[in-house]
């Protein structure tokens, strides 16, 4: 098969611009060296749909960062994302802090960001009486939201698969050949033919552009940033995302409320050889740990319930880079998606579209669209579903009246729902993050093992040879006794 496009990477950036294809009369393929959906940045970040003053006036960071805030709501809404517009305030200690805050808010405008405002200490602290007493005032920024990072990048997936999108999973490309007008793209002896490649590849969009043939114009430099989940008996010391006012490091440690309840806290961030590590350290937590304090001296980071880290793309540019190769035709990179890349991703898939059509894609309206993700609607978790609709679900599917994860009540009706979705989940970690059961409290101390016996009877395969996420990680690997 010939596809138009091929997608390599299936973050939040390849995702979107499969979503975004979709709804066009077009083949796609989409490419994923990981096990699933959102196996790069998209799967570990800070979660907040940044309202658009932090890039400066005319990069296309700005542009596209404003769009994306402006999208995200109405994607969230169509596909029944976890998301809340919840706002953010960028904290100020003192005079130095101000000017800067003012400067945030005349490049926010600039931008195209509304309802900006400068709000003075005894505001902030009516908004949030856990902020630090000596906080003097605060840049609020009414349109800043959060969202799950992973189910905004499996909804639009799922959208787009039923949509046509073939997705190929453990599909590492190694090699970019074109003949005349078409690319042959590799993983192993596996080939994918296409029209057009966009190189989507977050932190290795440099090695797919050299593979392809045309080098990137600049570096991506790996930065990591560790972080802390607070368990959801914390939720009430933060209903803002609340930043500190940042730094030439970038925008510090932040306090912020995430989309499934609970609160997040850090990213540091610190150079990293490898670009796979995703290391959790003493000093790091540490790190985080006296950043959130300044923000909210009386946090309890006892309600820890885990960390990890995620590692950012950063172009040496410091501005994101969309733009067809000069040099291959049909060739477009979207690379140096560093922050606020989540928060902008709608547009970028927008403005991808409208590169395809300037390099001749011809593009006209799907019939027979489906704007949902499955073909019978949304998927909606019964710890999300109303006193009829659990009653309604109960009666279709007795499975939702078996409670699986405790923490995050989670029903076998939700497993069984992830492991025979569009893009089905079958290890452990990929029915977590779908259903959310093993993120809560007890972090699947409960819930792993009766996950496991599920997947294992559902597919058929035994319980040995049931895994928690890559190839290697296996969970059990015979009886004892
Ligand atoms: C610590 C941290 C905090 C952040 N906070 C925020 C935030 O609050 N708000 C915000 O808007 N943004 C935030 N970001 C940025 C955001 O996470 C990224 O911009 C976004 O996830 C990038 O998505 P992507 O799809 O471009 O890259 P990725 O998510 O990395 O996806 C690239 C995909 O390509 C795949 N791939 C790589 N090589 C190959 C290959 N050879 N063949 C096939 N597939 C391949 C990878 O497996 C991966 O799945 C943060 C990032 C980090 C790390």
């Amino acid at each position: 098969m010939l596809y138009d496009v091929v997608i390599i990477g299936a973050g939040i950036s390849g995702a979107m611009c499969s979503y975004m294809l979709s709804k066009y009369d077009v083949s796609i393929a989409v490419l994923e060296a990981g096990e699933d959906i959102a196996s790069g940045s998209t799967r570990a970040n800070s979660a907040i749909v940044h309202a658009g003053y932090d890039a400066k006036e005319g990069t296309l960071k700005a542009l596209l960062n404003v769009r994306g805030c402006e999208m995200m709501e109405g994607i969230a809404r169509a596909l029944d994302v976890h998301y809340q517009r919840c706002g953010s305030l960028v904290v100020g200690f003192n005079e130095a802090d101000r000017a800067h805050i003012e400067l945030l808010k005349r490049r926010g405008e600039a931008n195209g960001v509304t309802g900006l405002r400068i709000i003075e200490a005894e505001e902030l602290h009516e908004m949030e009486p856990y902020v630090a007493p000596d906080a003097t005032c605060a840049l609020l920024a009414p349109t800043a939201g959060i969202v799950c990072p992973y189910d905004l990048a499996f909804a639009v997936s799922e959208n787009s698969a039923i949509n046509g999108a073939d997705f190929k999973f453990n599909f590492k490309v190694d090699k970019i050949q074109k003949n005349g007008d078409v690319f042959e793209i590799y993983c192993q002896n596996e080939v994918v033919r296409g029209r057009y490649v966009l190189n989507c590849a977050g932190l290795y969009c440099d090695e797919i552009a050299t593979l392809a043939g045309d080098p990137l114009p600049f570096t991506i430099i790996p930065r990591r940033g560790e972080y802390m989940l607070l368990d959801k008996t914390e939720s009430k010391i933060a209903s803002h995302t609340l930043f500190v006012t940042p730094s030439e490091k970038g925008k510090g440690i932040l306090v912020s409320p995430t989309a499934d309840g609970n609160i997040i806290v850090g990213p540091n961030a610190n150079l990293v050889e490898e670009k796979s590590d995703t290391s959790v350290t003493y000093e790091g937590l540490d790190e985080i740990a006296e950043g959130a304090r300044r923000i909210v001296p009386t946090i309890n980071l006892k309600a820890n319930i885990t960390s990890f880290a995620g590692v950012r793309p950063t172009p040496s540019t410091g501005d994101f880079y969309i733009q067809p190769s000069e040099s291959i035709e049909n060739l477009i990179h979207v690379a140096g998606i560093e922050s606020p890349g989540l928060a902008s991703s709608p547009a970028i898939g927008e403005y991808v579209v409208e590169i395809l059509k300037k390099c001749g894609l011809a593009l006209s309206k799907r019939e027979n669209y489906i704007p949902t993700r499955s073909k019978n609607g949304n998927f909606k978790l019964f710890c999300d579903m109303t006193d009829e609709e659990r009653s309604e679900a109960i009666k279709k599917n007795p499975a939702y009246a078996k409670m699986i994860c405790r923490c995050e009540n989670i029903t076998e009706g939700d497993i069984l729902n992830a492991i025979y979705r569009p893009i089905p989940a079958h290890t452990v970690d990929m029915v977590k993050r779908r259903t959310r059961s093993g993120m809560g409290r007890c972090q699947g101390g409960f819930c792993r093992t009766r996950v496991a016996d599920i997947i294992s009877r559902e597919l058929g395969i035994p319980l040995s040879e049931v895994r928690k996420f890559t190839k290697n990680s296996k969970i059990l690997y015979g009886k004892t006794k």
